[in-house]
């Protein structure tokens, strides 16, 4: 078959919409209209590769359930088109009237990762600051809050310190709860250009696809991570391979996390993680003779009841050996989301802008400052996590939610729960390019959101780097960009005048500028979006006094990591020592829940829960179409279980149907099931990490049942 040739007039580039690698596409343009992606040749992220759902990106703006017009949903539970006044006004009246008969705290509003950082700031100051609603969280919750907390405790700020580059620079890489070669494959195509033959060590219960590309495996016991991982500094210190110039000059705590260390032996780690002494060994001595170890970890770690002091605990072997602030070294955590890193410091949700504190007197009188508000419209505490939110409406304290860009009942953990408690709700409005989520079932009114392509603004990804999104399509019918429907709330609102800085994404980017000045993060010194157009994405920080001054055009270097100096951003410029004793995970297998049930990413050619991937023929053919279980060989022979076979399986929860696939890589008493498909969270159970409030999704206890095995 001749492949198909497209006639265009233009091409441009602006960066992928769907996770954080945060990959360059070139759209190629036909009278002012994307036709066709693909991946950009030059961009120093993914160096002229995509994954298919990078290539795909178009799909899902042409879907035939794009909504088009808000719509208010009628007494008989109809949808009924309203115009753009209406729906504002309705908005507005509606939810100051549930703030009149309940107080303002009664509101809450939960977003996104997936919107530009324009938009996540427009509407952090809109709800939190025009609304006065103090109850604002996002998905991101789901995902990386875990690293946001870790870092900022350990580093003083949360600052992922890498740069892509130390994929292939590094002469040991140790992944932990992280399947980069599906959840991140342009990630993983880094390490493939890893030209030093690198030790490529894998810390996941799952055989996983990067476990089987791996030089070495080890399958831990689920959640035995943290154990492992403080007797992995025990031995260290134990052999003298640790960096004792650096912890002296660099760290603090040092002493009593040695001392904390030593009760970890040998012993426990082989007990706790089901390991071989050989294979723990060769682990210890991996990282001992590394001369560049970089640690990498993602929703394996950050989706544990201890998921924080687990991310830490990687952060302090990175210390413990001084691997950090050099080429191929580092504690790396890669986010989820596209613009999870946005969201992190500029959502407004737990950290006030730019990752201050709503505690602090000054941050809030700094922020007010700059965005023209009185220092009082700033709230002094944080409001409820996404958990605490889902909690406050069951117990009737919150009667009101706006979600936005998200499809919390469909990957909210517990999902009966999230199901009963939207509908509790006196008022749920849904923001959203399709009004047929799941989410969407329960709005009472519905906003038509321009999707990813149809509007302009920043995201920043894994590595720190912000990139252009760019307009290439035109939204359909009345649907707006998120930023624009934000402006329309406001004005129903009346929040004020200070509504009037904010009136376009590049204006909104000159404030987020204003912001992050003197943070770690300050990039003050991009100077537009032509800028960071020309530049393939910056990293921050890029302040404005790094610009140098002998050039018209100055541009930072294409790749940056932090703590060159081996100076953090804690007062005394060291690195903390984080660690707590490990806890058992509050569900664990019994007689009637004998297994473990894993969940995590699927295929590369789907994303969370689905709302856009399931727009594309081509994704769609490229995965499994409903919900699968892993299943062990040998468990399967025992309950007579085959592959294809339909099995039932509850959890104290719910009871769901999956098609067995009977495969070694999971191991005997575990199961794993995609986060994709809805039944998966039917069986998971509510349990947070108590630091970062991140949900514990990877652990619930399961049973399948003989009885009910029937033919699919
Ligand atoms: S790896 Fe991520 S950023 Fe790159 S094309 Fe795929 S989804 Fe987009």
């Amino acid at each position: 078959m001749m492949p198909q040739r497209f006639e265009t007039d233009s091409t441009t580039t602006l960066v992928c919409g769907f996770c954080s690698t945060g990959c360059g596409l070139t759209a190629h343009m036909r009278d002012g209209e994307a036709i066709h992606l693909t991946p950009a040749a030059q961009y120093p992220v993914n160096l002229g590769m995509a994954c298919p759902k990078g290539w795909e990106s178009l799909a899902p703006l042409a879907a035939s359930d794009r909504m088009s017009t808000p719509l208010v949903r009628d007494r008989s539970g109809q949808l009924t088109p309203v115009s753009w006044s209406k729906a504002a006004a309705q908005f507005a009246s509606v939810f100051k009237g549930i703030q009149a008969r309940w107080g303002t705290e009664s509101i809450a509003c939960l977003s996104t990762g997936q919107m530009t950082t324009e938009e996540m700031a427009l509407l952090g100051c809109l709800f939190r600051f025009g609304m006065r609603g103090t109850h604002y969280d996002s998905n991101t919750r789901q995902c990386m809050a875990t690293s946001h907390v870790a870092y900022k405790q350990s580093f003083g700020f949360d600052a992922p310190p890498f740069c892509y580059s130390d994929f292939e620079q590094s002469d040991v890489l140790v992944f932990v709860g992280s399947n980069v070669c599906v959840a991140h494959p342009i990630l993983w195509q880094r390490v493939l250009r890893n030209e030093k033959a690198p030790l490529i060590i894998v810390v996941d219960p799952r055989k996983t696809e990067t476990a089987m590309n791996a030089t070495m495996h080890l399958p831990i016991l689920p959640k035995s991570d943290l154990v492992l991982l403080y007797g992995t500094a025990r031995a260290l210190l134990a052999r003298d391979a640790v960096d004792s110039g650096f912890i002296r000059d660099h760290t603090a705590g040092f002493d009593q996390f040695a001392a904390f260390a030593q009760s970890f032996t040998e012993e426990m780690v082989l007990k706790h993680t089901g390991l071989e002494r050989a294979d723990f060994e060769q682990f210890i001595n991996a990282i001992a003779s590394g001369k560049r170890v970089s640690f990498w970890w993602t929703m394996g770690v950050n989706q544990g009841h201890e998921s924080t002091r687990t991310a830490q605990a990687l952060i302090n072997l990175a210390l413990l050996t001084g691997n950090i602030g050099k080429p191929g070294t580092g504690a790396n955590s890669i986010t989820g989301q596209c613009n999870a890193m946005g969201s992190r410091l500029f959502a407004n949700a737990t950290s006030l802008l730019g990752g201050r504190d709503f505690a602090d007197a000054a941050h809030r009188d700094k922020v007010a400052g700059i965005l023209g508000l009185p220092a009082a419209a700033i709230p002094e505490k944080k409001g409820f996590a996404y958990d605490q939110i889902i909690d406050g409406i069951h117990d009737g304290s919150i009667k009101g939610l706006w979600v936005v860009a998200t499809n919390s009942a469909h990957s909210w953990i517990q999902q009966e729960s999230a199901l009963e408690a939207l509908k509790k709700l006196e008022f749920l409005v849904v923001q959203d390019l399709y009004s047929t989520t799941e989410t969407a079932a329960f709005a009472h009114l519905l906003l038509p959101a321009a999707g990813w392509g149809e509007k302009e603004g920043t995201l920043i990804n894994s590595e720190r780097r912000l990139g252009l999104v760019k307009q290439i399509r035109r939204a359909p019918g009345q649907a707006l960009s998120d930023f624009r429907i934000f402006q329309i709330i406001a004005e129903a609102w009346n929040v004020g005048p200070w509504r009037h800085r904010w009136s376009s994404p590049e204006a909104a980017f000159e404030l987020l500028k204003e912001l992050s000045r003197d943070l770690p993060c300050d990039f003050t010194g991009i100077q537009s979006y032509e800028m960071l157009d020309a530049c393939g994405g910056i990293q921050w920080p890029w302040p404005d006094h790094a610009a140098s001054p002998d050039t018209s055009s100055p541009r930072p270097a294409v790749e940056r990591r932090l703590f060159e100096d081996f100076n953090f951003y804690h007062d005394d410029g060291r690195a903390q020592f984080v660690f707590d004793n490990p806890t058992p995970p509050p569900e664990t297998p019994s007689p009637e829940f004998p297994f473990i049930l894993l969940t995590g990413r699927g295929t590369s050619a789907q994303w969370h829960t689905l709302t856009r991937t399931s727009k594309s023929d081509m994704l769609r053919r490229l995965s499994p179409d409903s919900v699968y279980v892993e299943i062990n060989p040998l468990d399967a022979s025992a309950l007579g279980i085959q592959s294809g076979l339909k099995v039932q399986l509850a959890s104290r929860r719910a009871t769901v149907f999956a098609t067995a696939l009977v495969t070694s890589s999971v191991q005997r008493g575990q199961l794993f099931m995609p986060m994709h498909f809805r039944e998966t969270n039917q069986l998971t159970l509510q349990v947070v990490d108590p630091h970062s409030r991140q949900p514990s999704y990877k652990y619930c206890a399961v049973q399948v049942l003989r009885s009910a095995i029937r033919e699919a």
